[in-house]
């Protein structure tokens, strides 16, 4: 553990991997996004995490290949979480808490078997293994998304921001939405084109 690597939760043990990068602005974000999650869902995610042995693992940098293309990553079934030093420290807060509670939506849906029932439904239907895959990732994004949103966390601004982020770059959507915060999804979309 170095000297930056920061306790993620308040009252749990878990840590996150700084990598010597500055994690509180992140850490800020995350803490938001979880207490924004309803508490027997956060139960569920705690329950999973304590029941294996070995610790589930949570890293902030650009370290992980992905991280080119990715704000963040669950794997391992969600014991794994993996989140963009660079995105996370200007990313605005309304994507940056979707973003949290999306890869959170993942680590649910892996606790409560979700996932794993819905890999096998496309396995068992499947004998393509990289259509099995393909499949499966589309729907499984598609459930989390849901599940983000059910949690009353704010999509229209997520999508938004990708879309900024499309048209003119991470650094001009970052900008965009933080001198604009309010502007509409189809309205920003009118202005673009
Ligand atoms: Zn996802």
């Amino acid at each position: 553990m170095s000297c930056r690597d920061l306790k993620l939760l308040e009252g749990q043990d878990f840590i996150v991997n700084t990598h010597e990068c500055d994690g509180e602005r992140f850490r800020g974000l995350f803490r938001q996004s979880w207490d924004k999650i309803p508490v027997n869902a956060r139960k569920t995610i705690l329950d999973y995490w304590k029941c294996r042995e070995l610790a589930p693992s949570f890293e902030l940098s650009n370290l992980w290949g992905d991280s080119a293309h990715s704000y963040a990553q669950v794997i391992e079934m969600g014991y794994r979480m993996r989140f963009n030093a660079k995105s996370f420290s200007i990313m605005p807060e309304p994507p940056a808490l979707f973003v949290i509670a999306h890869e959170l939506a993942h680590v649910y849906n892996w606790a409560t078997g979700t996932s794993n029932a819905l890999f096998r439904s496309f396995y068992e239907q499947n004998t393509d293994e990289t259509e099995v895959h393909e499949k499966f990732d589309l729907e499984n994004e598609a459930k989390a998304d849901a599940l983000a949103v059910k949690w009353e966390f704010d999509k229209a601004k997520m999508d938004r921001f990708r879309m900024l982020e499309k048209m003119r770059g991470f650094e001009y959507a970052c900008e965009r939405m933080t001198c604009a915060p309010e502007v509409e999804l189809s309205d920003e979309a009118e202005r673009e084109s």
